[in-house]
């Protein structure tokens, strides 16, 4: 279970970063592709426009020399840049004087050309040449690659162009073709050119550093441009896979809490039952192969049932918090303690030489426990019963061990407890004391082996008697006499005390019907509540059903329920306080003074009587404190509009005190202990005065 929940986050975390790192990788090379892409396509435009500037400066040419060409050339002063031309001797009119003296000469427009051009690249720096694989001019004579492109245009081709350098700049230049025109054949029909033959071509080299320093800005642009857009990337996934991580690690932790509450009492931090056995399962497996012993310890703390209805169970949890503390003080840390649940906690010693270990752990344990706790400023004492087995004596398996450390448990508590026992094979036979008490029970019910007793209740005022109180007796057959406060708790965990509690309402109405035949009315007939039943869903209903088909009963009945009641306000005991009181029940608090004695929950709920324990009764003319205390609950209650009945009055001067504290009611073995059907009857009819026989 432990692997099962437990996945292996490390294989996560190895997971997502491979997944992170390939996205990073494909993330660059998009961004990268992207680049280059870009650059590559910034140098074709570059070139591109280069190329348009070479070809509008061409068609310019173009347009000039089929102008100065459709002329048949110019005529322009003679100069000292302007000779005549010797490669056009053979035209007769290559020479003219005007009619005032001025001497012409025939340009033909190469020659023009090539001199605007030299004028354009000192300008401007574009550079224009003609050239011809047949030149009448040697200047004019093609380079290597020039000759190449004349070649091609004579086989169709219709433009070049190359990037190249010149005198170290860069420099992109083009040539197209130059077609023979019938302009042309004035000057070049004596070469043998034809209209409509290549004769040359004419190149224009156009200078690139302006477009270089453009297209690099650019360039550079670019770069700053994807350089952020792929670190925004990388932060992006960075930031998913930083997420990612803590997604991983919240579910590691929140796995971790499931595994921790699956595995560990939440209460006390120890380990649970599941995690126990699984425990015990492994130092079994450890102690056989190593050929130990071990140790099981079963402690059950004894009377915390008490604990818990008197001080509440919000103390009860401390209290269990505390004494799981001490236990896990007395052991080493190779010791396990758990919590079962409840008030139920083992011990696994894992290896030990002999009994002797054992007996001193919980010798320990019994002397931690001893000490008393302290809780909220109140104190309680508490003991334990603790069951000891020794693996393999006492069993093979831990289901085994387990249970006999169970019954020797039992055999502690029943051995007057605060105390361990080493389980033997004999208690086995005798074990299941608990069920049989349980099963017992239950047949006590179907055999009617229940009995009622009355105890008298007095006003304290008068000493007449007002009402009684029913007390529950159980007469069995195998087991003999037993007292509530043995079964009751059992009946109270089992369930029973609710089928129980029915019969002891039930009889107790049908006493008071009888009594009311023979004119013996009592005023008030109190019956005890458990909690169990008085949290049953239904109770009040239950209740209602019972008081509208028993009209004598109305205003005359008194519940007696313990303090703890109160701190399960989640039930809201108010409501159904309240609804109780509507018809006319009373409430009494019993026990009172030795619970949680938050006297808060007496204002806010509904209750009629307080009943102060007998413990503090028995001290009040002994002990000062107690009589300050129960002095001070009657004026506290008085002063709430409660009254007070005092418990477990058994001399004069317990009386006495108590009268003159002003307590309006008394009950004890002074005026009356509980008393079967029959003796009551005669108490009644000894008791009553005749005007409060008359309600
Ligand atoms: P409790 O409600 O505090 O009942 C009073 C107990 O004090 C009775 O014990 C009674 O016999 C005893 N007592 C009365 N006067 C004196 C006295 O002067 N001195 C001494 N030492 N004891 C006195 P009992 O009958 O053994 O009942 C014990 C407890 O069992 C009750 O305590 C009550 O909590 C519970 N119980 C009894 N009958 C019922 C029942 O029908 N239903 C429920 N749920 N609980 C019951
Ligand atoms: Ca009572
Ligand atoms: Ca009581």
């Amino acid at each position: 279970m432990v692997n099962r929940l437990f996945p292996n986050f490390q294989n996560d975390e190895r997971r997502l970063h491979i997944q992170m790192w390939i996205v990073l990788g494909v993330w660059t090379l998009l961004i990268l592709f992207l680049l280059l892409w870009l650059l590559r396509n910034e140098d074709t435009e570059m070139l591109e426009l280069a190329r348009q500037e070479a070809v509008a400066n061409f068609n310019k040419d173009q347009a000039f020399r089929v102008w100065a060409t459709k002329h048949g050339g110019i005529y322009v002063p003679v100069s000292e840049h302007t000779q005549p031309s010797p490669y056009l001797s053979h035209i007769s009119e290559r020479d003219l004087v005007t009619s005032s003296g001025r001497r012409l000469t025939l340009m033909n427009p190469a020659f023009m050309l090539r001199q605007m051009m030299d004028d354009y690249n000192e300008l401007y720096g574009v550079k224009g040449r003609i050239t011809s694989l047949n030149p009448l001019n040697p200047e004019n004579a093609p380079d290597e690659w020039e000759r190449e492109a004349l070649k091609a245009f004579e086989l169709g081709e219709v433009e070049r162009f190359e990037v190249t350098e010149i005198n170290e700049a860069p420099f992109l230049r083009l040539i197209r073709p130059m077609v023979t025109t019938e302009g042309c054949l004035k000057c070049h029909g004596h070469q043998g050119f034809t209209k409509g033959s290549i004769r040359g071509g004419v190149g224009v080299s156009v200078p690139l550093a302006g477009y270089l320093s453009v297209t690099n800005s650019r360039k550079r642009n670019f770069l700053v441009a994807l350089s952020m857009i792929w670190g925004v990337g990388v932060v992006g996934v960075w930031l998913i896979g930083k997420r990612s991580q803590q997604r991983i690690q919240e579910r590691k932790n929140y796995e971790g809490q499931i595994w921790h509450q699956a595995n560990f009492d939440s209460l006390t931090g120890l380990s649970n039952r599941s995690l126990f056995m699984d425990r015990l399962d492994r130092a079994l497996a450890y102690a056989r192969r190593h050929e130990h012993k071990l140790a099981l310890l079963f402690i059950d703390l004894d009377r915390f049932k008490d604990v818990n209805d008197t001080l509440g169970h919000a103390v009860g949890d401390l209290l269990l918090q505390e004494a799981a503390k001490r236990l896990q003080g007395c052991v080493r840390d190779m010791d396990t303690v758990s919590r079962l649940g409840g008030d139920e906690f083992t011990i696994i010693l894992p290896e030990v030489v002999d009994g002797m270990s054992a007996t001193m752990v919980a010798g320990t344990i019994l002397t931690s426990l001893s000490r008393p706790f302290e809780m909220d400023g109140q104190e309680a004492q508490l003991s334990a019963s603790i069951g000891i087995t020794i693996f393999p004596h006492d069993g093979e398996n831990p289901g085994m061990l387990l249970q006999n450390a169970d019954t020797a448990m039992y055999r502690a508590k029943a051995e007057g407890r605060n105390t361990f026992r080493y389980f033997t094979w004999e208690m086995n036979k005798e074990a299941g004391g608990r069920v049989t008490l349980e099963a017992a029970l239950r047949r006590a019910l179907k055999r009617d082996e229940f009995e009622l007793h009355y105890q008298p209740i007095l006003t304290a005022s008068d000493g007449n008697l007002i009402g009684a109180e029913a007390l529950i007796r159980w007469e069995s057959p195998e087991l003999g006499l037993i007292g509530p406060n043995e079964f009751i708790p059992l009946a109270e965990e089992s369930g029973l005390i609710v089928p129980i509690g029915d019969w002891v309402l039930k009889k107790a109405a049908a006493d008071l019907a009888k009594w009311d035949h023979a004119g013996l009315v009592l005023q008030k007939l109190s019956v005890n509540v458990s909690i169990v039943q008085f949290q049953m869903k239904g109770f009040t209903r239950k209740i209602l059903d019972i008081l509208n088909n028993q009209p004598h009963l109305a205003s005359r009945l008194f519940f007696e329920i313990t303090e703890s009641v109160f701190m399960d306000e989640h039930r809201e005991p108010g409501a159904r306080l309240g609804k109780l009181r509507e018809q006319g029940i009373g409430i009494a608090i019993d026990d009172f003074g030795t619970g949680y004695s938050s006297l808060s929950y007496l204002k806010r709920f509904p209750v009629d009587k307080i009943k102060i324990d007998r413990s503090f009764v028995r001290d009040v003319t002994s002990d000062p404190e107690d009589a300050a205390l129960c002095e001070a609950i009657i004026a506290m209650a008085h002063h709430l509009g409660l009254e007070v009945v005092a418990e477990g009055v058994e001399t004069d001067q317990q009386w006495q005190f108590l009268r003159d504290s002003g307590c309006d009611y008394a009950q004890g073995y002074l005026f009356g202990r509980p008393m079967p059907f029959d003796r009551f009857t005669d108490y009644l009819k000894q008791n009553l005065t005749m005007d409060r026989a008359v309600v």
